[in-house]
């Protein structure tokens, strides 16, 4: 059985495992890209695009296993889209492992920054931003680039248009649908007011403290706690939320729990958690009464 659990969020599926300093990937298999890596599971082999949020091990672990075993199983060279800072360090680790294996791996390693889009295909792009956690990491949107029909051309008919179209009138605006966005590790921050982000239909985010003790820890490691979670919802009205990055000392159903008790009813409606399995992947229910502690 796989060790990803195979889910949907705002219509995509996504497969994924998620436990904080063990191992985080999620893969969009219709969408050839994946957020993190793990310890490459063979279900990253075959997409062409990992994007890696930072270089913390349990994120990043299994990058050069991802290009060796693309070439050992026959597919093209992949691409690992990174911070900038982290590319070269990536690329000697790459060097070593030809020396330990006696043979070179083929494989990009694509540095990044804020804001600087990356083509995935035609009409579909990753639009890296930075966040709050260590100081190479990103968050990563994935966007469908669409072209409209400006609104004032919207009641001509064909021949009109074609006419229009060849006298150098722009009839046509660029709209962008944000799809996913995949913040990876990260305390608030910035990245919470960029329209994009905002605009996001799905947002895989980490939450990775629960108990109020360990608000501390939480700002220390700069990860989010539980009591950031309406700070989040509130930044992406439309979206469906999916958490991950729990630790495996924390019992998921106490964190439903805690869950409960920190969001409105509506909000919770449309949080869920990557690692509940799918038999019992529901949204979180609203509680009927008070929640035991
Ligand atoms: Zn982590
Ligand atoms: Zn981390």
């Amino acid at each position: 059985m796989s060790r990803l659990i195979d889910k949907q969020l705002g219509g995509l599926r996504l497969l994924g495992f998620s436990v904080a300093g063990e191992e985080t990937v999620v893969v969009a298999p219709e969408y050839n890209v994946c957020f993190d890596v793990g310890r490459a599971p063979r279900e990253v082999i075959p997409i062409d695009n990992v994007c890696l949020t930072h270089g913390h091990m349990d994120h990043s672990a299994g990058v050069a296993y991802y290009f060796s075993q693309r070439g050992f199983v026959g597919l093209g060279p992949g691409r690992v889209i990174v911070h900038r800072s982290l590319a070269q360090p990536i690329q000697k680790l790459m060097d070593i492992w030809s020396d330990i294996e006696g043979h070179p791996a083929a494989g990009q390693v694509h540095g990044v920054d804020h804001l600087e889009d990356v083509e995935i295909r035609r009409g579909l792009v990753i639009r890296p931003f930075t966040v709050n956690h260590s100081r190479s990491s990103l968050g990563y949107s994935l966007i469908e680039r669409r072209h409209k029909l400006k609104a004032e051309f919207a009641g001509k008919s064909g021949p009109q248009l074609v006419a229009l179209k060849s006298d150098g009138v722009q009839i046509e605006e660029r709209t962008e649908v944000v799809l996913l966005t995949c913040t990876g590790d990260t305390a608030l921050g910035r990245f919470l007011e960029l329209d994009f982000v905002r605009q996001s239909r799905a947002l895989l985010v980490e939450c990775t403290f629960y108990e109020a003790e360990h608000a501390s820890r939480a700002r220390d490691g700069r990860h989010l706690h539980v009591d950031d979670l309406p700070k989040v919802l509130s930044a992406v009205p439309e979206a469906q939320i999916m958490l991950t990055h729990v630790t495996h000392r924390t019992d998921l159903r106490l964190a439903k729990r805690i869950v409960q008790r920190v969001l409105k009813p509506a909000d919770l409606e449309r949080v869920s958690f990557l690692m509940e399995r799918p038999l019992r992947a529901m949204p979180i229910a609203v509680p009927a009464g008070p929640s035991p502690n």
